[in-house]
């Protein structure tokens, strides 16, 4: 496994490599397969920002049988599909703010697919290679707004409700790998990847049927059972075995 981190380097986001020794930089992004560079010091000493720049965040809803079931939904046909704006993204450590419209913002620990390369309507073959890499996110969720609207945009959309990170996970196969959701310590989510109504490679297919995924696009896989909400101070951890612990504290609207 390769595990890649972005960080703020002079102003601006670069890429390095994650290794025993620390971070080294690399040139480009990931997708290029460059070699470590210098070494810029310890993944803890390092202002990190989201592992990816993707063009879009394409997300899967109920793909847990066991979400459905809570949530009252039937498990549907074929992949449920929404957007996330770009200006939802945030990075490990960063903070999700609660909108003033809501009182309840639910986490959503999720398995997030990183693609790379260039991809439209590939057979099933290129379209598994396709897949450069996976995160751990949060598809953070205005439970009552998604419910008042009938549709997820303003609900899922607010600014700071896509954390990701802390790092992109490549050269690894997926398996049956757990995924656990934590508030203040507390699990509250706890499944893995068997649960999954449709696969990685499957979703990924199915999405690059609609639309052409780019180096960096990330698709969100849906979460499992034990959604709940967050108050302002809370601290959230989505952890994915193997994969890092993504970590991201709640603060106010006003804060
Ligand atoms: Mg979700």
């Amino acid at each position: 496994m390769k595990q890649f981190v972005r960080f703020k380097k002079n102003g601006e986001g670069v890429y390095g490599q994650v290794t025993p020794e620390g971070v080294y930089r690399i040139s480009g992004t990931p997708f290029d397969r460059p070699a470590p560079e210098e070494w810029v010091g310890q993944v803890d000493d390092l202002d990190l920002l989201p592992p990816v720049e993707p063009s879009k965040i394409v997300c899967i809803g109920l793909n847990y049988r066991d979400h459905a079931a809570e949530t009252g939904a039937t498990v549907p046909e074929e992949p449920v599909m929404f957007l996330k704006p770009l200006t939802t993204l945030i990075g490990p450590g960063d903070a999700i703010r609660m909108p003033p419209q809501s009182t309840r913002v639910d986490y959503e620990g999720e398995l997030g697919i990183v693609i790379g390369r260039e991809i439209f309507c590939p057979d099933p073959v290129d379209a598994r290679r396709a897949i450069f890499g996976y995160v751990c996110s949060n598809d953070v969720t205005a439970r009552d707004l998604q419910r008042k609207d009938g549709q997820w945009t303003r609900g899922k959309g607010f600014n700071t409700f896509c954390p990701v990170g802390p790092y992109l996970n490549s050269d690894v196969d997926l398996g049956d790998r757990g995924i656990e959701t934590r508030l203040n310590g507390e699990v509250r989510q706890s499944s893995n990847f068997g649960e999954m109504v449709f696969d990685a490679e499957y979703l990924v297919h199915f999405v690059s049927q609609v639309m052409t995924l780019y180096p960096g696009d990330l698709i969100m896989t849906g979460t499992p059972s034990g959604i709940g909400p967050m108050s302002a101070g809370d601290v959230v951890e989505v952890e994915i075995e193997g994969f890092g612990v993504l970590k991201n504290r709640v603060v106010s609207a006003e804060a």
